[in-house]
């Protein structure tokens, strides 16, 4: 029987563990905290899924798997992790990413539908699209519980077989298949370093910057809800959000890159600029809402990489880093499980795109289209 040490109790982290162990490898998950800890990038009350990567069709395949991942989850769970709302991005040029992105999705037949910025009206309550060329409709794209799907996944990893570790591993020096906890070295075929914001501190020379990303919730009157409010992008100015889920309030909050931070022990408070910046978005995109109060807040960081292409790299024999995730990761973890056991398995090789070269500067993955 393969073995592998999976660190990081992640989303990525889990769900690589969960298909580990139910397709026959010995699995042990070490985690420093507990699944879902409010520290770690999945611990998000919410997540998009979404489909569209403008120009690229490797993400966008990649997410549409993960869809039917997300729903087999949910049922297995016997819980609604996935709430398919669709989402509606709103283009403020007629050939810019959202154009390119439409083009990949007819290609690869996933639903979508150019609409006029005049039918925003009939998803969100006083919408204002005067200045846009164009709404793009993904009626499955949706959005995740992103904290409680986390959680589930490393329950089911468990119950599949994977052997909980609360601990703070390191790496052993020489770059063996092996962890270091508390002193005492564990061996196994394979380690993965699912370690998310923490990964820059464990291995040097890395190509992730790790940023301070604050979210926002307003309450907002009850037409604001998901499924009857669809999730919302503005790719042009960085911002996002989506209707209300269990009560915390419609999200809204800006996708553009925040200050250094330092994921164990960054201050878990929201900055009043970022505050201020979701209610100008408000104020402009939909009036109706600009004095809303807030509602609910998060702290979380991103895990970014120059170009937001992800890192899945062997930097010793049988010693893998996975992160890297450029906040747009989650949606993907079900389905970016299967494709990383293929390559722990050796049936192929990972994509060239996820290295360890030196990476151009690019946010054509991002729901932001602001570099920096
Ligand atoms: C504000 C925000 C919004 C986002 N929105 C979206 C979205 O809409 N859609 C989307 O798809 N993605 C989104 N993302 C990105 C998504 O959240 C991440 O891609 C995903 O959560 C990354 O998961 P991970 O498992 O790699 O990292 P994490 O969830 O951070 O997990 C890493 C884990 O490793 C553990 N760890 C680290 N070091 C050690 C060690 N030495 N020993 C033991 N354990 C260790 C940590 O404790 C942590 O639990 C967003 C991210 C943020 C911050």
């Amino acid at each position: 029987m393969k073995s592998v040490i999976v660190v990081g109790a992640g989303i990525w982290g889990s769900s690589l563990a969960l298909r580990l162990a139910e397709t026959g490898w010995r699995v042990t998950l070490v985690e420093q905290h507990k699944p879902g800890h409010v520290r770690q990038s999945s611990a998000g009350e919410t997540r998009l899924l979404r489909c569209a990567h403008g120009a690229d069709d490797w993400y966008a395949r990649l997410a549409w798997q993960a869809r039917d991942g997300w729903r087999r989850l949910g049922e297995r769970a016997g819980e609604e992790l996935y709430l398919e709302a669709g989402m509606v991005w709103f283009a403020g040029t007629p050939d810019g990413w959202e154009h390119a992105s439409a083009t990949v999705l007819k290609n690869l037949d996933i639903p979508c539908e150019v609409l006029d910025p005049a039918d925003g009206g009939r998803f969100f309550p006083g919408f204002r699209g005067d200045d846009l060329s164009f709404l793009l409709w993904e009626p499955h794209a949706g959005v995740i519980r992103a904290r409680r799907a986390t959680q589930v996944t490393a329950a089911l990893a468990r119950a599949a077989g994977a052997r909980p570790v609360r601990a703070r591993a390191t790496p052993v020096a020489g770059g063996a298949a092996a962890v270091e906890i508390d002193g005492e070295v564990h061996r196994a075929d394979r380690v993965v370093w699912a370690c998310g914001a923490w990964l820059p501190a464990l291995f040097d020379g890395l190509p992730i910057t790790v940023t301070k990303q604050d979210t926002l919730h307003f309450a907002a009157p009850p037409a604001w809800s998901v499924p009857e409010t669809p999730a919302w992008v503005d790719h042009g100015a960085s911002a996002y959000g989506h209707g209300d889920v269990d009560g915390v309030g419609m999200k809204a909050t800006s996708d553009a890159e925040g200050a250094p931070y330092e994921p164990e022990h960054g201050p878990r408070v929201v900055d009043a600029v970022s505050v201020e910046r979701a209610r100008s978005y408000l104020a402009r995109r939909f009036p109706g809402l600009a004095q809303a109060p807030v509602l609910f807040s998060q702290v979380c960081q991103y895990a970014l990489t120059p170009d937001a292409e992800w890192l899945l790299a062997e930097v010793s024999p049988g010693v893998w880093l996975l992160g890297g995730d450029s906040g747009h990761g989650f949606k993907h973890a079900p389905a970016l499980a299967g494709y990383v056991a293929g390559v722990l398995d050796g049936a192929y090789g990972p994509e060239p795109r996820f290295g360890l070269h030196d990476r151009v500067p690019s946010r054509g993955l991002r729901t932001s289209g602001r570099v920096g």
